[in-house]
């Protein structure tokens, strides 16, 4: 989900990845899915086993044909993993599932099939091809990152965007969330990232300069948001209407829930009266 950004065709998106990890753009755009969902596809090559990040928005014809391009290449689906619990990435995985027969792994208990869950830490291994779960709490409190230690390269949900910023939904936290960016630029950092692979929009081949990106301009929608407090601004609609004045008012909504992960960040820290 983002802020701000127009909706531009998927071009150059669907079919977008590496030697490991391929888009299969769903068709949902939309303001806040941008394109659409990115599922991707991720196998060792030449193996016979792939494993599916977020199927995306349970729409059949994009199930049939995720389901398809991993046959076309003697491939079979043996894991269904989500980033996070949101509609627009979970919702094809029970139909996914039945399609293929393959266990969905998510943190949250709830989107679970099967008997396997997720956890921050685990190394999944499908076919030779290891995928490691990195805890990225903060646009949800589920919210995972998995990467491609062989590639050089990290699945980033809607933790990081391929165009605008993320927002932080209800059940997130912005104090969460700044931890999990600077987790990953520090891992971008150690690993020589290559590109970050994101939940909706292109693929990011600067990884360090995207995060040091979001990380400033979390800390300037901070300020603003300050900066309304002080101007007498109390109620997270007013607070929108003077820092998001230059966004689609279509966004204004969900401006309101990261302007609500704001205040209470900033009460956690002391500087606003718990509200
Ligand atoms: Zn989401």
């Amino acid at each position: 989900m983002t802020a701000g950004t127009p909706i531009q065709a998927g071009e150059g998106i669907d079919g977008s990845g590496t030697s490991r990890a391929r888009c299969v753009l769903a068709p949902n755009p939309s303001l806040m899915t941008l394109d659409g969902t990115n599922t991707w596809l991720v196998a060792e090559p030449g193996s016979a086993a792939v494993v599916v990040i977020d199927p995306g928005p349970d729409d059949a014809g994009h199930l049939q044909r995720v389901t398809t391009l991993a046959a076309e290449r003697g491939q079979r689906v043996t894991d269904i993993v989500l980033t996070h619990r949101h509609a627009d990435h979970s919702a094809g995985a029970p139909r996914l599932a039945e399609l293929t027969g393959a266990p969905v792994r998510a943190v949250d208990p709830a989107h679970r099939l099967g008997s396997e869950g997720l956890t921050a830490g685990d190394v999944l291994d499908s076919g030779g091809c290891e995928l490691r779960v990195i805890a990225t709490p903060g646009h949800t409190s589920d919210s995972v990152c998995l990467q491609i230690p062989a590639d050089g390269v990290v699945l980033t949900g809607d933790t990081v965007l391929g165009r605008g910023t993320a927002v932080i939904s209800d059940d997130g936290s912005l104090g969460d969330y700044l931890d999990s960016l600077r987790r990953l630029r520090a891992l971008a950092e150690e690993t020589g990232l290559s590109a970050l692979l994101p939940g909706h929009g292109p693929l990011l081949a600067d990884a360090p300069g995207v995060l040091d990106f979001y990380l400033t301009h979390r800390a300037e929608r901070l300020d603003e948001v300050r900066a309304a407090l002080a101007a007498g601004d109390r109620s997270p609609a007013e607070i929108v209407a003077r820092v998001y004045a230059a966004v689609d008012r279509a966004l204004w909504p969900f401006a309101e829930s990261s302007v609500r992960a704001q205040l209470r960040y900033l009460s956690e820290q002391g500087e606003v009266p718990a509200g």
